[in-house]
């Protein structure tokens, strides 16, 4: 069994953006700027968002984090996002989801404009990713294909089962796995909460790719030996061993599932960073595309 290390894959690609961030200073171009925008104090929101705000720190990125108010109104969030559209200093812009239940998160995503939708949900990027065009790709499945195509792992042919099926995460990931290209190029199941015979479908999987929430779902018995196993989930599961009183639990049950796999990505330090690497990716392009 091998791990699929997140951490070490980001911080290669975060490296590597540092490098070009560098270079753009030394010519004098413009350096890429990523708006966040948080409503509420959600306690995961905040941490999110604290970690993609410092990453940009870490690279040379300039960043804007705006704290709105969990009572704002969805036109005053739109104005805001209006303005962020007009700014010309900005290269990207994300809204950190969930947003409050006042707020419709397809129109809040659909007034991003398609250039700077680093998190890749809006429909223009949706409809493009689908025909294989150049786009932005949502951060989570984006990092999870940086990961394999690190890793060198070629998933043609595989049968991939996706777990979840969310516009974030299952969806587009089950597009890029089904995608003819590299890697990708698997025969793809997508599973959700109607799913029958879930068990035997994951028996079926060469490549499992857990994104559904619910800590440590997936068990051996669900598992061939061999398989690849992605876990996305993150739930915060209460641990009074724990200083900050919770422990990070993934949707994958590792310590018994891992020696059946060939790879796994542990939770933390495996999806999760990918996400930041990804998303900081998707904001370098965005302003190399724009300038
Ligand atoms: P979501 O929007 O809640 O979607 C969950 C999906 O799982 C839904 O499609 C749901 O089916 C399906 N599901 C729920 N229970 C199931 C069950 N018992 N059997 C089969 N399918 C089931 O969640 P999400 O936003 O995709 O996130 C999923 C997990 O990934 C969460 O833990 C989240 O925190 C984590 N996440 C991690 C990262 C990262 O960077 N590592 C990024 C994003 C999300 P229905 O459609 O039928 O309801």
């Amino acid at each position: 069994m091998k791990i699929l290390d997140g951490q070490l894959v980001s911080q290669a690609t975060k490296d590597e953006l540092k490098i070009k961030v560098a270079q753009l200073v030394a010519e004098g171009k413009k350096v890429p700027h990523l708006a966040a925008v948080l409503v509420g104090n959600n306690g995961a929101s905040e941490t999110y968002v604290g970690s993609k705000v410092r990453t940009c720190e870490e690279i040379g990125f300039h960043s804007t984090l705006i704290r709105l108010d969990e009572s704002i109104s969805e036109f005053k969030l739109l104005e805001t996002i209006e303005e962020l559209n007009n700014d010309m200093d900005v290269d990207g812009i994300l809204v950190q989801l969930p947003l409050p239940k006042h707020i419709s998160d397809e129109k809040v995503i659909n007034a991003i404009h398609p250039s700077k939708d680093v998190d890749g949900f809006h429909p223009v990027s949706v409809g493009k990713m689908v025909q294989s065009l150049p786009t932005f790709i949502p951060a989570t499945p984006h990092g999870i294909m940086l990961m394999l195509e690190h890793y060198k792992i070629n998933t043609k042919g595989m049968h991939a089962v996706v777990i979840g099926r969310s516009n974030i995460v299952g969806r587009p990931m089950s597009i890029l796995l089904s995608a003819n290209s590299n890697p990708g190029n698997c025969t793809v199941t997508i599973c959700h909460s109607h799913t029958k015979n879930l068990r035997e479908i994951c028996l079926q999987a060469d490549i499992i790719v857990a994104a559904l929430g619910r800590p440590e779902f997936v068990k051996p018995d669900m598992v061939k030996d061999g398989a690849i196993v992605i876990d996305v989930g993150i739930t915060r599961v209460p641990d009074a061993t724990k200083k900050r009183g919770y422990a990070l639990k993934g949707d994958v049950e590792f310590d018994t599932v891992a020696p059946k796999c060939s790879w796994i990505t542990p939770v933390p330090g495996g999806v999760g960073p990918m996400t930041i690497a990804a998303l900081m990716t998707n904001t370098y392009n965005a302003c190399l595309l724009k300038h």
